[in-house]
């Protein structure tokens, strides 16, 4: 597994939706919040890491556009890897779809 890095878009993702995960809506750490160790980085108490989250997987013929980015933190990210679609995964997670 890669060391963990603060992903390239996550400011842009983040300043069109907020810096709250996109289906649990827990805080994002931003970049200057994170703390450097062993693993890259690890976040404060309280906030979650977050990656990209594309809505079409690239496997589906998603694209690596802004309109199918999502901000989300590492733990939905790994949930809904590729067994759910976006909406299904929104709908699981209690999300208005
Ligand atoms: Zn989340």
């Amino acid at each position: 597994m890669s060391k963990k890095s603060f992903g390239k878009f996550i400011p842009t993702v983040a300043h069109r939706d907020g810096w709250n995960c996109h289906y649990c809506k827990k805080p994002i750490a931003k970049q200057h919040q994170m703390i450097p160790s062993e693993a890259g980085y690890t976040v404060p108490k309280g906030f979650v890491f977050g990656t990209i989250d594309h809505k079409i997987p690239r496997s589906k013929g998603g694209d690596n556009q802004l309109e199918n980015f999502v901000l989300s933190c590492h733990v939905c990210n790994s949930k809904k890897s590729n067994k759910h679609t976006y909406l299904e995964f929104k709908t699981l997670m209690g999300g208005a779809v």
